[in-house]
């Protein structure tokens, strides 16, 4: 979503200032950090890249900050650093062409309304689009601070993400990442009316357009996951067959305190649902250890989750408490050191399963979609289910979907051959 989110930006720079890209910081008339702010770790580190680009940028170089810790920090940011001229928050992207010519504007309305802004078109690879369809989150996680600096969630119109989509296509994508979230609450508020009312309806809308032969999604939330949006992931042949169920704890006490909505028995039941109705699924998940209150028994289910499921891939995270969240407050914080010997442990049996299901891909066949090139006559795309592949080629095999043999396993790629 940040990613897409400095497509806007450029997309706006390129097509209404006179400003284009550049790889050379010394060259740059305006330096623009876009940043998260999940976790602590990068907020830290926006201050310090500040500091980097003040020592060597142009005298006369603008730097703006930009997306969620922009949101929650506002003025604090140029308090803490005067170098910064402007400060622009993530639901503010379309006001980006407003700021940057206002010393020490801050632009941080999480009531901005953006789900119809039409911003211009840019983006870095032109054979996979990312396509937002729907702003902000209506959940509230005790651990989590994107409500705060995302503002509430809107769906946007389908009309508009259609149009967004052929656009792509027009221009070589065969492939979208439809990006919200929570994808699958789709449809619950829209800016407008509109004639759809939820995700699987968006899917089947979005697979009938021509040339779009690959459909991604990312994040949909466990507890949206009915039987008919599985069914549908299953059955529609557009549709990837990879699927993010963020865990975040295996402990049904711990997800309660978390205000996540589900139990560990539904979620074990969901991906049951989902390894019956298509087996050839990948599943990934985020899973925060060291949250406020953790047991060694809620550990223990978390632990127990991954052994049942098998995540073909796992994002984990130590827990990090947030400003404008409820969990901060939470009395039973746990000690970093205990939090980290879980994270290690969580990590270390991850990668044990992750280097089995790796190893049992030697020799497979997979229809591998190839989108970059890579230094020495390689190039590189995903495979329907998400892996990464290398293969050796040029290109003529950018934008081909080509059935690759795998020659040569590793833990975060494959290599292979043309069949
Ligand atoms: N809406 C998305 C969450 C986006 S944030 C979803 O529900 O999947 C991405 C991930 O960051 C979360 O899934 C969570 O695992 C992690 N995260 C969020 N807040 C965090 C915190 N305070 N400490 C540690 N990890 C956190």
């Amino acid at each position: 979503m940040n990613v897409r989110d400095s497509e806007h930006i450029i997309a706006e720079l390129n097509q209404k200032e006179p400003y284009e890209l550049t790889d050379n910081l010394k060259d740059a008339d305006l330096i623009i950090i876009n940043t998260c702010s999940v976790r602590e770790k990068p907020v830290a580190k926006l201050f310090s890249e500040i500091g980097v680009f003040n020592k060597h940028k142009k005298k006369s170089a603008k730097i703006g900050v930009a997306g969620c810790t922009a949101s929650h920090l506002g003025k604090e940011i140029i308090k803490r650093a005067p170098v910064v001229d402007f400060v622009l928050g993530a639901r503010n992207v379309s006001k980006i062409t407003e700021v940057i010519d206002k010393k020490h504007a801050v632009e941080i309305n999480t009531d901005f309304d953006e789900s119809t802004y039409a911003f211009g078109e840019y983006r870095s690879n032109t054979f996979k689009a990312m396509v937002n369809i729907s702003i902000g989150c209506d959940k509230s996680c005790t651990f989590c601070i994107v409500p705060a600096t995302r503002g509430d969630e809107i769906s946007i119109p389908s009309a508009l993400i259609v149009q967004e989509i052929t656009k792509a296509v027009a221009n070589g994508a065969k492939e979208v990442m439809l990006l919200g979230q929570n994808v699958n609450h789709y449809g619950r508020r829209f800016s407008g009316m509109d004639e759809i009312d939820n995700f699987t309806q968006l899917l089947q809308k979005i697979s009938q357009i021509e040339g779009l032969e690959r459909i991604r999604f990312t994040s949909p939330h466990p507890l949206h996951m009915d039987d008919a949006f599985l069914e549908e992931f299953a059955s529609n042949p557009k549709i990837c067959k990879q699927i993010h169920v963020p865990l975040q704890s295996g402990s049904t006490r711990v997800l309660q305190q978390m205000k996540r909505g589900y139990t560990k028995e539904n979620f074990i039941n969901r991906c049951e649902k989902i390894r019956t109705l298509c087996p050839q699924a990948t599943i990934s998940t985020d899973i925060i250890v060291g949250f406020p209150g953790e047991s060694e028994i809620d550990f223990e289910d978390t632990m127990e989750v991954l052994e049942k499921v098998r995540f073909e891939q796992m994002f984990s995270f130590k827990y990090s408490p947030r400003p404008h969240t409820e969990a901060a407050a939470f009395e039973d914080q746990i000690d970093d050191a205990l939090a980290g010997e879980r994270l290690t442990k969580l990590q270390t049996r991850h990668t044990e399963i992750l280097d089995e299901i790796m190893d049992a891909q030697m020799g497979k066949i997979h229809k591998v979609y190839f989108d970059e090139l890579k230094p020495n006559g390689r190039i590189s795309g995903r495979s329907d289910d998400g892996k990464l592949f290398f293969v050796k080629g040029s290109e003529e095999l950018l934008g081909c979907i080509v059935d690759i043999k795998v020659t040569k396993t590793s833990r975060g790629a494959l290599e292979g051959v043309l069949v």
